[in-house]
């Protein structure tokens, strides 16, 4: 049968999402794939379809135990036959369950992964045939994942022990590229097809914001929106989130609050306000969210930036659920970054992991800090080619404003570095171009330095926009650890010698007294 007419026929659909048609060729065709696509994109099917195509049965492993009785019962109401295997199934049933496996009453099977390698399912699956292997969240199996799954390293022993090896394919939404190679690798997939797709969200606006009072923003963008606008301001810590409602609610705007330090039946309650649209606004840490599905959510507002591109592009997306246009604004200051970085020095980690999460951070800085477009950004984060370089729905492409050249100001900056020796971090290096008397920067006679205080005049606030800038253009390389050093790279040789010229968004430079929201 062709796969269109599997389609309408088992699902009712006539057309196939981004990458689902690629992925299911592949794995008719007997190769090995690795689907990337976000939550919602349609993962299922792509396995679901083949199964229905291919002879033998398919095996789906999932751990999501409270997911599989609904997934298999929507299967079944369509009429294709599907069973699940889990601790919550009862022994009497099991065998039951087991029997008809035997007599191939079933095209799907949903297992946990923590069954694979129990005798009684080894001998179940030695009696069948399986021409499909699908693993659904396969991130599960990266340690450096953030969602570490010990009995998904049982999977490739699980494999190789049938009869002949299935197709395998591997499904997750998660994208950063050290998770995707060890999926790979850990799952031993023979030269996957790989497809990244559908992770654009066309209604979506994006904007980054460098506010000098972000309260202040903040409440002119509320009282800008229209009666009845709902949406959620994600904060970075249970005080802010405290905080921010009573600042609100004194300024007359209702808002109720979310984090984990509340109560159950506290959360549940304002949780359960905010979507039946009782209140306009929630403001929440990142406990909030997850399995939320409120349609017409109109903005998501980061008061502070997260840790990572993966959890801001899922918070982000819980605006615009609907398809109508959203707003997903990004409130970018210094005093994020140390937050974050003091969250992860709390943390007890391996060096790489260490190395991997401070990298994930200076991405997202990054993304703070670019000229480019915002949404490109993001896909490329997510590993998405991107054929339109302006999308015309980010702040940077549709207000791109007046750029000035701060070529000298780089220059600067970069010979500072250079004169430092390339041993220290943003903070240590604005100092010196300021010219600052600190304890360290005496002790460690860094005011002998040629560029001591070359930049005295200029705000420490710009400073570093312009150094963060230089690192999101490619001049300078941020290191990877706990105290993240500058360095040079070959790039920035054209500026120093003064062969390229360096742009950037004129009000973000001018040297006027910013504010910071952490002195107010
Ligand atoms: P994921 O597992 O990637 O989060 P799902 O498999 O649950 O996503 O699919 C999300 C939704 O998209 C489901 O409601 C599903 O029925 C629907 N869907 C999947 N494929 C198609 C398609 N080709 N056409 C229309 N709807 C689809
Ligand atoms: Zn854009």
């Amino acid at each position: 049968m062709d796969i269109y007419k599997a389609l309408k026929k088992y699902f009712g659909y006539d057309s196939f999402k981004k990458g689902q048609e690629e992925l299911i060729n592949s794995m008719l065709d007997g190769k090995d794939v690795l689907g990337i696509m976000p939550t919602g994109g349609g993962k299922s099917l792509c396995y679901q379809l083949p199964a229905m195509m291919l002879e033998g049965v398919t095996l789906v492993i999932s751990p999501l135990i409270a997911l599989m009785k609904d997934q298999v019962d929507t299967l079944n109401e369509m009429g294709i036959e599907a069973t699940y295997i889990n601790s919550s199934i009862k022994e009497e049933e099991a065998v039951q369950r087991a029997r008809d496996i035997r007599n191939n009453k079933y095209k799907i099977i949903y297992v946990a992964p923590e069954r694979l390698n129990a005798i009684a399912f080894k001998g179940l699956t030695q009696d069948i045939t399986i021409s499909l292997v699908a693993i659904d969240e396969a991130h599960c199996i990266s340690q450096w994942g953030h969602d570490f799954r010990p009995s998904y390293t049982e999977i490739p022993r699980f494999i190789q022990s049938l009869k002949a090896r299935p197709t395998v394919a591997a499904f997750t939404a998660t994208a950063t590229t050290e998770v995707i190679e060890e999926i790979k690798r850990l799952l031993a997939l023979q030269n996957p097809i790989t497809s990244v797709t559908g992770f654009d969200r066309p209604n979506l606006f994006y904007r980054v914001v460098k506010a000098s009072n972000k309260f202040a923003y903040l409440l002119d963008y509320l009282n800008k929106q229209g009666e009845g606008v709902v949406g959620i301001i994600y904060c970075s810590t249970r005080k802010t989130v405290e905080s921010l409602v009573k600042q609100l609610k004194d300024k007359g705007i209702e808002a109720i609050g979310y984090h984990g330090g509340m109560t159950p039946e506290a959360r549940q309650k304002n949780q359960d306000t905010f979507i039946f649209n009782r209140t306009r606004i929630i403001v929440a840490t990142n406990a909030f969210g997850m399995g939320i599905d409120k349609p017409d959510v109109r903005f998501v507002l980061h008061y502070n930036m997260p840790q990572n591109m993966e959890a801001y592009y899922q918070e982000a997306g819980r605006a615009g659920r609907d398809g109508e246009d959203s707003q997903c604004i990004m409130m970018y200051s210094p005093s994020d970054v140390v937050k974050q970085k003091l969250i992860l020095q709390n943390e007890y980690m391996s060096i790489e992991r260490e190395k991997l999460l401070y990298k994930n951070l200076q991405y997202l800085i990054d993304y703070c800090h670019t000229n480019d477009c915002l949404r490109g950004r993001i896909l490329t984060y997510f590993g998405e080619r991107i054929e339109n370089r302006n999308c015309g729905k980010c702040s940077n492409c549709l207000e791109a404003g007046e750029t000035i050249d701060i070529t000298v100001e780089a220059q600067k900056i970069l010979s500072c570095i250079y004169r430092a020796k390339e041993r220290f971090g943003a903070a240590v290096i604005t100092q010196i171009l300021k010219g600052s008397k600190s304890k360290k920067i005496m002790e460690l006679g860094l005011d002998k330095l040629s560029t001591y205080g070359i930049m005295k005049e200029y705000n420490t606030d710009v400073i570093r926009e312009i150094t963060m800038t230089l690192a999101s253009k490619g001049y300078i390389h941020v290191t990877t650890d706990k105290f993240p050093v500058l360095k040079l790279t070959d790039q920035c040789r054209k500026v120093l010698k003064g062969e390229e010229k360096v742009y950037h968004k004129k009000d973000l430079v001018e040297n006027k007294a910013v504010v910071d929201e952490g002195k107010t």
